[in-house]
C-alpha cells in the first residue's frame, strides 16, 4: 500500500467512524463501535503513511514533497 491509499483509507475510516458514533445517540453501543472504527484509522496511517525516502511519517501532508527531507514523494 502506498501513502496515498493509506491517507484515503485513514480519512474514510475516520468519516465512517464518526458517522456511526453519531448514530450512537440513538443506540448507545454504536458509539463504541464507531469509536473503535475511528481509532482504527490510525493503523494504515501509522504503517503506510510514510515518506519512501526517509521513512518518516507524513501526517496530513498531501503535497508533492516530504516535509522532513524535502524529496518528491510522488
Ligand atoms: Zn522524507
Amino acid at each position: 500500500m502506498d501513502y496515498k491509499k493509506a491517507q484515503i483509507l485513514r480519512d474514510t475510516l475516520m468519516l465512517i467512524g464518526f458517522v456511526i458514533m453519531f448514530a450512537g445517540y440513538f443506540w448507545n453501543p454504536l458509539a463504541i463501535i464507531g469509536f473503535v472504527i475511528a481509532l482504527s484509522c490510525l493503523v494504515p496511517d501509522y504503517l503506510y503513511n510514510k515518506c519512501p525516502h526517509c521513512g518518516k511519517r507524513l501526517g496530513r501532508n498531501a503535497g508533492k514533497f516530504c516535509q522532513h527531507c524535502g524529496k518528491e514523494i510522488d
